[in-house]
């Protein structure tokens, strides 16, 4: 069986072969780039190097590029765990062209490695195209010798990728295979019937354009190549397997977290251990380039990552901190390709725990607030957002959480009642510190407490000061 390190070397060395350089993933965090929360694909790193303003000293590079997707134009959150191919955390590997090949190269290299070094079957292959792109459907029919109907004209953004609202851009082909069986599909004759039947695992963007703001595009200096295949997608692929969460990687963070629950992951608990094996991954790896929980940007969006972990730990039965119990599983797995992870295991697991402990204060309560206030809705019903605020504020439930909560139930929440409910207690601190009389705290006290967030109520069991402002 073929895993996901030599998959991984498999793709590099070939591109090195055909004359790309090697480049070493960049970190999550985009150096330079207030435009972008995280690092979402492998092109991030040469943004620059598209539009003109950096010089490299290559055209052709390829990467392994470590990606997360739970913010900003491309969010994954929500599907993790539900489909058989969304991480927030995974490797996208990649080839770039930097005015040097188009699309022409693009696509035969692609098409060689797919069907030659990687040995997928050519009819269970499939591509879009964006529907303008002529040359892009002539291309794949000379090249792969497919038929019309293999190659779906798509009029969409889908095959318009996009960084974010601005940065390099330009219409893209993607390739699928035909799994052919009711992957994680849904019932019969809905709108899910497929599924994940039909998988998307590379992209290619033939980037043309930079997109300096809404509404405003202008030509590249010169057409690149910029391409995306999801590592675990194509280990779920070649290792046979119905999902990402399958691959030999998630197998063995998956093992490790039922032992440590004493608990197997079958029937309806399955979805809480993919959950926590994928946040502890991005957890891992975003502590690793340096991001900590806080209640703002990245930091609040690693939070809601690791509180949604721990809140399927305790559906899972625990009754202690656990998260960190799974993190040696991998660092094992991966700490050869990425030692960043080694270096900072002590830190990750100090961060993990002490998260954990913090967040268990109030795990507990919330959930049977959670439960109380929930008991008499069915499918369709809603919780009322004065609630969902209660939790946000008093239980240090982010949002996200309680939506995942209530998600498997097809219970929502009340948005415009949440936002309602949080700017009536903005007002409400803003009169009441107004009404003081005390002109500092209006203007040094409030302005703090706006930057961090919401305070979290921990109960009168909380040890010191910790955790009235968090
Ligand atoms: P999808 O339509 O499945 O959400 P995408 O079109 O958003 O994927 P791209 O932006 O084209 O994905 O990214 C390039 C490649 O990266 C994809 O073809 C896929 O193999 C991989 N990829 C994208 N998002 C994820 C994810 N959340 N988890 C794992 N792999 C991903
Ligand atoms: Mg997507
Ligand atoms: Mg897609
Ligand atoms: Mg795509």
């Amino acid at each position: 069986m073929i895993g996901v390190n030599e998959i991984r070397s498999t793709f590099l060395d070939y591109f090195r072969k055909n004359g790309h350089e090697v480049v070493a993933s960049s970190p999550l965090v985009p150096r330079n780039d207030p435009t972008l929360m995280f690092t979402n694909a492998g092109m991030v790193q040469f943004k620059n190097v598209f539009t003109g303003l950096e010089k490299r000293p290559y055209n052709r590079a390829t990467t392994a590029q470590k990606s997360v997707r739970a913010g900003g134009k491309h969010n994954d959150l929500d599907n993790v765990g539900y489909t058989a191919r969304h991480l927030t955390f995974f490797e996208m590997l990649g080839n770039f062209s930097f005015g040097d090949y188009f699309k022409e190269g693009a696509i035969e290299l692609a098409w060689n490695l797919v069907t030659k070094g990687f040995d997928l079957p050519k009819d269970k292959l499939l591509v879009t195209v964006y529907s303008e792109d002529d040359e892009a459907a002539l291309l794949w029919k000379k090249i792969a010798g497919f038929s019309d109907d293999k190659i779906i004209r798509i009029p969409t953004s889908d095959n318009f990728w996009q960084m974010g609202d601005t940065g390099p851009c330009g219409p893209c082909s993607e390739i699928f295979i035909d799994r052919g069986e009711h992957i994680w599909g849904g019932p019969p004759g809905s709108a899910e019937e497929d599924g994940d039947r039909f998988l998307e695992f590379w992209n290619l963007v033939f980037m043309q354009f930079d997109q300096l703001a809404p509404g405003e595009r202008v030509p590249l200096p010169r057409p690149s190549i910029d391409t995306g295949m999801g590592l675990e997608r194509m280990a779920s692929i070649l290792q046979g397997v119905p999902s990402v969460f399958d691959t030999d990687l998630f197998r063995a963070l998956i093992g490790t977290t039922e032992e440590v629950v004493g608990a197997k992951a079958e029937g309806d608990s399955a979805a809480s251990f993919r959950v926590i094996a994928d946040h502890l991954r991005s957890s891992a790896f975003l502590i690793a380039d340096g991001v900590l929980p806080s209640n703002e940007g990245r930091g609040y969006v690693l939070r809601r990552i690791m509180r949604r972990a721990m809140r399927h730990l305790q559906l899972l039965g625990a009754r202690e901190p656990m998260m960190y119990r799974v993190l040696p599983t991998l660092v094992s797995e991966m700490g050869r390709a990425y030692p960043e992870l080694v270096r900072a295991e002590p830190l990750i697991a100090e961060t993990l725990k002490l998260e954990e402990t913090r967040f268990r204060k109030t795990l507990s309560r919330g959930l049977g607030l959670l439960a109380d206030e929930t008991e008499g809705l069915s499918e369709g019903g809603q919780l009322s957002g004065e609630t969902a605020f209660r939790l946000y504020d008093t239980y240090g439930f982010p949002l996200d959480l309680t939506q995942d909560a209530l998600r498997q139930r097809g219970i929502s929440v009340d948005l415009a009642g949440f936002d309602t409910a949080m700017e009536r207690q903005k007002a409400e601190a803003r009169a009441h510190w107004a009404g003081s009389g005390e002109a500092a705290t209006e203007t040094v006290w409030f302005p703090i407490r706006e930057r961090t967030g919401a305070t979290e109520f921990l109960g009168y069991d909380t040890e010191g000061a910790e955790g009235v402002i968090q």
